[in-house]
């Protein structure tokens, strides 16, 4: 008899589309995992940590979603090194909240710091660092996965590194994360020191990021995309380095100490009919008029790192329907022409993204799903409606001919042969899933949308 129970919960991620019917656990106890697993009691299982990604890789249509969120244990830490263990639960708010006053800092961070351990390792996530220290797997010394079989495997890149690869970017199909074991990094402060530049054209950002990014740690840039031509297309540079104690001493006498920061919550469901192209070009007016160039500014972390995070549920900005955030990658030869291309047809079709953000990627890893390749890679916000899925495939088209790829952390709609032409590494991924779990016991909606499982 099964000690943990299960609910019938309406699920989504971040994008809040789709939305499924999932059977939800949240055990409290590593040992109750495998006891879901091989309970029978659904067809299948995946696991979820915080639902920060955008889609349906943490949904699983009339079956098992078992999350993480309790299982948020510190179990060592090395004080001296900055080598922390912890269960896969743990989020990055917490790393941030326990070791930042102790001077120490998460190596790679997404925009967000509500996601768990497990949920960054699966989708392999990057920061705004990325062309300069990779993705969080350059940074997990190891971790315990409970494969479907049951067995505890630790997996590091030179033990069971092929397992290991296959976890990174492999988006809770392997195995649940246990536990990791992940390098901090240490830091004299919570600032950064950024250096903001506006500049008039998508062309000119992406030259001016070629030519001087690897002077600065992290580096993003705003782009406004409802612009019609490339030469309207003003961005701003957002190109940072941690602030050393004595930069920050006249204004924090605690340099590690957490900023006192208010959040603020979007308590409804703004209607769509809100967000047009007037009130996103207001917007991005204000936005790129806030912005001036002049003499680098010191930062709080939260405001540089996880600016969204301020206001709680902001994703009901979009409306009931939700939103889809499309993030690709274009290779640096044809990122240029590619991006252009890519915004032209949004601009064709009418369409306002509220968001566009730009960085500049470095090497792959070997994950065999790992999103980021060299490159140049862009985020879009777009409301749902009844064109948005198939608008959405035509620019996947556009990007895999461009030799390009979409993130599956964020997807909801790509189509399985876009999917297999993007990821090359896929039927490796396929034969490794194969050996690891025969019976299929983890699957979610989206490894069946992309046909990465069969069913
Ligand atoms: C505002 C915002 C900004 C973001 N910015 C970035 C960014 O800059 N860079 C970036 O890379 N991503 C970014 N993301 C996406 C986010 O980092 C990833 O989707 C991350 O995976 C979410 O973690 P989670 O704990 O919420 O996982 P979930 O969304 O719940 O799950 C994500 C995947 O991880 C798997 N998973 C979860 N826990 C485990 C486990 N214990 N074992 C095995 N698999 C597991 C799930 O099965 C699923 O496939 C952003 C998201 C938001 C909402």
């Amino acid at each position: 008899m099964l000690s943990v129970g299960c609910v019938n919960r309406k699920l989504s991620g971040w994008g809040r589309f789709p939305v499924e019917p999932c059977h939800l656990y949240r055990p409290e106890k590593q040992s109750d995992l495998r006891a879901i697993l091989h309970s029978g009691a659904e067809s299948s299982y995946i696991p979820r940590g915080l639902g920060r990604s955008y889609g349906d890789a943490a949904l699983n249509s009339d079956a098992g979603a078992i999350c993480s969120a309790r299982l948020n244990r510190f179990l060592s830490f090395d004080s001296e090194t900055g080598l922390l263990e912890c269960e896969a639960g743990v989020s990055f708010a917490e790393i941030m909240r326990c070791f930042l006053p102790r001077g120490f800092f998460l190596p790679v961070t997404p925009g967000t710091k509500w996601v768990t351990v497990g949920g960054a390792i699966a989708a392999d996530v990057h920061g705004k660092n990325h062309h300069r220290q990779g993705t969080i797997s350059n940074f997990v010394r190891d971790f315990r996965l409970l494969t479907p079989a049951g067995e505890v495997l630790t997996c590091s890149p030179a033990d069971r590194g092929e397992i290991f690869w296959a976890t990174i970017g492999g988006m809770g199909l392997t195995g649940i994360i246990l536990t990791a074991r992940i390098q901090l990094e240490r830091v004299e402060s919570a600032y950064v020191v950024v250096d903001y530049q506006r500049v008039r054209s998508l062309s000119d950002a992406l030259s001016i990021m070629d030519e001087s990014d690897e002077r600065y740690r992290y580096s993003v840039a705003w782009v406004d995309c409802l612009a019609r031509r490339d030469s309207l297309r003003r961005s701003v540079l957002m190109r940072a380095n941690h602030a050393t104690a004595a930069e920050v001493a006249s204004r924090a006498p605690k340099p590690l100490a957490l900023p006192h920061r208010i959040t603020l919550n979007l308590p409804f469901d703004v209607p769509s009919a809100a967000l047009n192209r007037f009130s996103v070009g207001l917007f991005n007016a204000v936005y790129y008029g806030l912005h001036r160039n002049g003499l680098p500014q010191l930062v709080d972390f939260e405001r540089f790192f996880y600016p969204l995070d301020a206001i709680d549920n902001w994703n009901r900005m979009y409306g009931k329907r939700g939103f889809v955030q499309h993030q690709v990658v274009l290779p640096v030869d044809a990122g240029r022409e590619g991006l252009t291309n890519l915004l032209e047809r949004l601009t064709r079709a009418g369409r306002a993204p509220f968001l566009g953000v730009l960085k500049r990627f470095g090497d792959a890893n070997p994950g065999l799903l790992s999103f980021p390749m060299k490159g140049y890679t862009l985020a879009l916000d777009l409301p749902v409606d009844e064109d948005l899925v198939g608008f959405l495939r035509q620019l996947d088209d556009l990007v895999r001919d461009y030799g390009g790829r979409v993130y599956l952390a964020k997807d909801a709609a790509l189509r399985p042969e876009t999917f297999a032409a993007m990821y090359p590494n896929l039927d490796r991924f396929r034969a490794l899933k194969q050996k690891l779990d025969p019976k299929g016991l983890l699957s979610s909606s989206l490894a069946r949308r992309l046909r990465i499982v069969d069913g």
